[in-house]
Order: structure tokens, then sequence, then C-alpha cells
């Protein structure tokens, strides 16, 4: 027991020393005008920028201003208007983006830049050192204890390994909108609202409108969950977190916890912004008492993300997406008033909405005067709207191979074909007497649904040896959401 004391103190005396080294460049800061990462890189792609310096072990930028033309008007992160001068220096929260993720949001860095170490001191390495040594000890026993212990307090300081994984996307990258989802209307009517939300707050505020926190889109793979999340952020024009729930979950206990923790700490301070969290089911399977082991784990992360959600408060601005494919294995606490009370079904589009997903990813491509999208919607019964992404993509990596000016209708059916069965398989020798069953066999297929009324009429015979299939019949399946006993018997002898 008093092993476990001293294990419990010493970690407390770290996080009392580290506060203390960190306590009095935080001080400096006290003064500086804080603005949002969009703003630094509007500030930056107008050349008003003398001097930058990342301080990424705090997760800031501090930037002097360099204009010729008077007092620059800027908008910090609490949304007031405030002037800055020539040589004021402001600061914007980067997280743990590197310099090279800085750039890649649209950050210009100017030629005088800097990047500062977090422990850096005027007296010199060796006091350095001598601070340093006792607090690598002690973060040495920290990490000793995450794999021991479990749940213990201070955990979540050890290491980077706590930080989330969480992948920032800026309003200034390249945005995704309503208008690139296509065939989702109802899910998209949905959403709206949210959209509405994160662009005006202050209406439902004045209201007393209470917006979902969360929001759980559900769905089979494929089907647009993360498109739509994107376009949600792109439509309001916010910043987009986004983090799959297998990324939560490493080997050791806790850190996962840590990592939510994280996640929203960030969130919080770029409101209002969209939390985006994918497979969601990873982490928020239903709790059970019983198996042993492995369970802690993502039991501790789904309790973290349910007291994130229940934490702040409604009108924040932070609304957190979440997406899965199993929502019936989800736990019910997550479905909480309060958390993830709304649900938007994605479904796999019907003919219509097929049609128009490949109009979309079609836009930026030459289509032959030949190319009926209807009819290829209508050939592509149960596909998704990735399947049919692939499908165009298919066609147009086909018809560059063929040396077309064109994507023809020929390169589309091949690409149906390839995104059913897979590639034609030109290498495989077939031996004539192999190939001849495969056309009776097929022919079968055909025949009985030809001549069976309710069968679905045939679409293409093929004997082409295509993934692991010798050769297949495709029938024109019509969307329907019922089943008559004798359609589903035709169908039945058809497929047998
Ligand atoms: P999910 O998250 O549901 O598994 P994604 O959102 O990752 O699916 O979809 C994968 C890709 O499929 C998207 O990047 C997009 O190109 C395409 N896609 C899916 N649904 C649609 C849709 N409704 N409209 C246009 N493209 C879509």
């Amino acid at each position: 027991m008093t092993g476990l004391s001293l294990k419990r103190t010493l970690p407390l005396l770290g996080v009392a020393l580290m506060f203390l080294l960190l306590l009095m460049p935080l001080s400096a800061l006290a003064g500086e005008v804080e603005i949002r990462l969009s703003e630094a890189i509007g500030l930056s792609k107008s050349d008003n920028l003398g001097k930058v310096v990342l301080d990424p072990g705090r997760g800031y930028m501090t930037m002097t201003i360099a204009t010729q033309t008077g007092p620059l008007s800027l908008v910090d992160v609490d949304g007031r208007t405030v002037e800055v001068r020539h040589g004021a220096e402001v600061r914007t929260n980067i997280g743990n983006m590197s310099i090279a993720e800085l750039e890649q949001v649209g950050f210009v860095l100017p030629a005088d830049f800097d990047v500062r170490a977090t422990e850096e001191d005027a007296n010199g390495f060796g006091s350095i050192l001598f601070l340093l040594l006792p607090l690598m000890l002690i973060l040495g026993l920290f990490f000793f204890l995450m794999r021991a212990g479990r749940g213990s307090a201070g955990q979540s300081q050890a290491s980077n390994f706590a930080k989330s994984k969480a992948r920032l996307a800026t309003p200034d990258m390249p945005r995704v909108s309503f208008t690139d989802v296509a065939g989702a209307e109802e899910a998209k009517e949905d959403l709206e609202e949210v959209v509405q939300f994160l662009k005006d707050r202050r209406r439902f505020q004045a209201m007393g409108a209470i917006v979902p926190k969360g929001v759980l889109l559900t769905g089979p793979p494929g089907t647009g969950k993360t498109l739509l999340a994107r376009a949600v952020a792109g439509e309001a024009g916010v910043p987009f977190f986004s983090i799959s729930g297998s990324e939560f979950v490493e080997m050791f206990v806790g850190v996962g916890a840590a990592r939510v923790r994280d996640l929203f700490e960030q969130a919080k301070k770029q409101t209002p912004c969209i939390v985006f969290m994918d497979e969601i089911d990873a982490v928020g399977r239903q709790r059970t008492g019983g198996m042993p082991g492995g369970h802690e784990e993502r039991e501790q992360t789904l309790n973290q993300i349910l007291t994130e959600m229940d934490g702040f408060e409604a009108n924040l601005g932070v609304i957190v997406l979440a997406a899965t494919n199993r929502p019936d294995i989800l736990d019910p606490a997550l479905m909480r008033p309060g958390r993830f009370d709304r649900r938007v079904a994605l479904d796999p589009p019907d003919t219509n909405g097929r049609k128009a997903i490949l109009q979309v990813h079609s836009r930026n491509k030459p289509l032959g005067p030949d190319v009926e999208l209807e009819y290829l919607a209508k050939e592509t019964h149960g596909f998704t709207g990735a399947d049919l992404a692939n499908l165009m993509n298919e066609a147009a990596i086909l018809a560059v191979r063929r040396k077309k000016m064109t994507i023809d209708m020929k390169e589309l059916e091949e690409s149906v074909d390839r995104v059913i069965a897979g590639p034609e398989r030109k290498s495989l020798k077939v031996n004539p007497m192999d190939r001849e069953t495969t056309a009776y066999h097929e022919a079968g297929h055909a025949l009985v649904a030809h001549l069976l009324p309710q069968a679905d009429p045939v679409l293409k015979i093929s004997i082409v040896a295509r993934g692991s299939m010798g050769g297949y019949t495709r029938l024109l399946t019509e969307d329907r959401y019922f089943m008559t006993y004798s359609k589903l018997r035709d169908t039945l002898a058809t497929l047998v």
C-alpha cells in the first residue's frame, strides 16, 4: 500500500515542477492578442508578418506584425475586432501541428522564422539539464505507471502518446459542400440546421433553441458518411477535426481516454467547429460485464467520450458527428439525450440517387456522346456512392489506357464489371471444356430468369473469367422495398 502511495505522490511532484517551469514564459504571453489559425493564414498570405516563432511544445505560434500602412484590423479568438500596430506580437494556437502541416493548410512562412524549444532558459544549457534530469526520471516513472497502473490521474501528461491524432482541416482547405453529396436529400435536410447553427449561433441562442450536440450518421460503408460530415463543415466554413475510433485504442490502458480529452480540448479552442469520429463502434460497443481484460481500455475511452459530451454546454459551438455502420451494437448510453440524440441514416442510393452521384463524379471528366448515365444508374443496383465514384474513376483510367479523348459507354460498362467482379483475368488459360461448362451454367441462370414471369430481366451474360469467377449473369434489378412470395420463389430459382 505504501509503495503505491509513493508512486502516486511522485508524479504529483513532477506535475508541480513542470507547472513552475511553464508558469514563467506563459505569463509573459499574457498581454498578447490571440487569433484563430484561419486568421493567421490570411495574415501570412497578406505579407504583413515580420517574424514568426513556432513553439510546438506549448502548441503556440507567435507572429510579429510588420505593416507599412498603419494599424491592421484582426478578429481575435473571441470574435472581437482588434487593431494591431507595426511591431506588435499576436499568437495563435497550432496544437501539435508541424511546420510541414502548417504549410499544408496554407500558412506562408516568412523568411524570418524560428522554432523555440519549450524549456529554453537564459541560464544556459547546464541549468536546463539540471532541471530536466529529475523531470526525465519522473516522466520515466509516469510511463511505467501507465503500463502498470490503471486510471492513475496524471498519466495523460506523460507524452505525445496522449495527444489525440485528430487531423485538422481548416476552412481554407479545399471545400466539400452539399452539392458534392448527391442523392442524400433527407440526410442533407436533417443536417442543414446544424450548418445554420454553426454559421450563426446567436440566432438560436436568442430563440432559446438547443441544437443537438451530437449527430450519429449510420449506414453501410461507402454511403458517404465522412463526405457528409466534411460537407457540413464546408458549408458552415468551420474547422473540422477528424479521428477514427480505432485510433483511440492503443496498447496501453488509459491512452484512449487521454486522447479523447486532448481532442475536445483542442476543439474547444477553435469553436465553432466540428469533431468527426469515424468508426465510433470501435470504442462505443455495448459494455459487457463478463469478459475479463481487453475491454477495459475501450470502456474507459467510451466513458471519457460520454463525460466530455456531457461536459460542454449545448450551445458552445462544438458539434460532434460520429459515423458507424453498426448502430445496433452501440452502447445505449451514447444515444441518451444530450449526447448523440439525433440519428441520420444513409442508405445505398436508389436509381435517381445513383444517377445524381454519377453526375457529381463525372463533373470534371469528358464523357462521350453515347454515355447514358440514366441507364448506367439502372444497371448498378446495390452500388454505394463509393462504388460509383470508383466506377467513374476506373472508366477514366481505362480511357487513358486506350488513348481516347473521351470516356465512352464501353469503358463505363467494362468498369461496372470490374467493380462487381474484379479485373479480367487475361493471363488465365481456360481450357475449352471449362469454357463450355461455364457457358452452359450461365445460360442456365439466364434461361430460368428469362422464362419465369417474376424474375428480373437478363442484362448480360459473360464467360470471361474475372477475379475468382468463371463467368456471370447480370440481371436488371429495380429499386424495390417489398418482396412477394412468387417473386422470391422465382429469384431463388434463378440463383440456384
Ligand atoms: P463512408 O464514410 O460512409 O464509408 P465515405 O464518405 O468515405 O463513405 O465515401 C467514400 C467516397 O464515396 C467519397 O469520398 C465520395 O467520393 C463517394 N461518395 C459516397 N457517397 C456519395 C454521395 N452521396 N455523393 C457523391 N459521392 C459519394
